[in-house]
């Protein structure tokens, strides 16, 4: 249920009616937006009498809201999340690309590639140091000293750092970290997303390999109840009958649907949508179109000899010509989305 209060209304008000609120044993969710303040309530309002509250003299509508994700739900909170992501705003207008390898390999291949990136017009650097590969033979990332040399290229070239976590007892590894992301895999790992919940971390929550969009904003449900509001959702391709010639199958109109039913900003991610560096430049200029918040994708300066998913790897110079199309399909848009 969501009470939206009327313009005039006094923070004294608003703190008596939010206290009565409590007292009934809800958990309150507030959102003071540009032209109206709603305030939601999460937890069983089934007996709460939605006549009582509509007569309160501050109260302008009251509505039950049947959908079962709350603090993640655009009717809860009418405005755009903008998250700030180590000074990199996302959301609300605000777009940013992440760019960077599949896997932290080494220190040069790192450097060399953030240099790269950050010249192109990139926001914020990627790169997994803990890789869920699906054989355990395969190269599982360099861990910790992964995530030491992410810290290091972001000292050298001020790019915040985006990498994937798996298990929650590493999270002390991540104090530096500027945005974890979880990946497709762990979407659904509901005990790694209470943890992330107790974070005040940008988190990047990647959709599950074959999960509807109600599981993914239900999953950033779970970080956003424990507190963490600063859920940035990310469709990397989806499951479906054909994998002959993409990887995935990138589901964009997942962009208009979360923007019709969350807040929160939305990323696309082409290079494990597609599979296919000869792809990722199209699909992410069909993502701005659709009204993307942001671009997340993999570049490494020698795709063919590259530990983790080479064959989606731009190269820098193609991720340069990818960004100046960005950029041309952004201003071609100005006004339009
Ligand atoms: C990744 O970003 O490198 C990754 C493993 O992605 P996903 O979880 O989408 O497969
Ligand atoms: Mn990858």
């Amino acid at each position: 249920m969501i009470a939206i209060l009327k313009p005039n209304t006094t923070a004294e008000q608003q703190k008596s009616f939010t206290d009565w609120l409590k007292n009934q044993g809800l958990d309150v969710h507030i959102s003071n937006g540009q032209f109206q303040t709603v305030i939601g309530l999460i937890g069983d309002t089934t007996k709460i009498d939605a006549d009582l509250i509509a007569s309160l003299s501050m109260v302008e509508a009251v509505r039950r809201v049947s959908d079962p994700f709350k603090s993640a739900n655009r009717k809860f909170h009418p405005d755009d999340s903008v998250i700030d992501c180590s000074g990199v705003k996302i959301g609300g207008g605000n777009f940013a690309v992440i760019a960077g390898p599949c896997s932290v390999e080494s220190e040069e291949q790192l450097t060399s590639i953030a240099r790269d990136v950050k010249t192109f017009g990139c926001d914020m650097l990627r790169g997994g140091a803990f890789k869920p590969r699906t054989s355990p033979y395969d190269f599982q990332g360099l861990k910790a000293e992964g995530i030491e040399l992410l810290i290091k290229a972001k000292k050298e070239t001020g790019l915040p750092i985006v990498t994937e976590i798996m298990n929650a007892n590493h999270l002390d590894l991540f104090e530096e970290v500027d945005v974890i992301q979880v990946g497709a895999r762990n979407m659904q790992n509901f005990e790694l997303l209470k943890e992330l919940g107790k974070t005040n971390k940008p988190i990047l929550l990647k959709r599950g390999l074959s999960s509807t969009i109600k599981e993914w904003l239900m999953s950033a449900e779970y970080i956003m109840a424990g507190g963490n509001e600063k859920v940035i959702l990310c469709e990397r391709g989806i499951r479906t009958f054909d994998s002959q010639y993409t990887r995935n199958c990138l589901d964009l109109s997942a962009v208009p649907v979360l923007k019709e039913l969350t807040h929160l900003p939305v990323v696309i991610d082409p290079s494990h949508a597609t599979g296919s560096s000869k792809y990722v430049k199209s699909m992410a200029l069909a993502a701005v179109a659709a009204g993307a918040d942001g671009l997340m994708t993999e570049v490494h300066s020698d795709p063919i000899n590259a530990l983790c998913d080479g064959a989606q790897s731009l190269t820098p110079e193609q991720f340069g010509d990818m960004m100046n199309a960005v950029v041309s399909v952004r201003n071609a848009l100005k006004g339009i989305l």
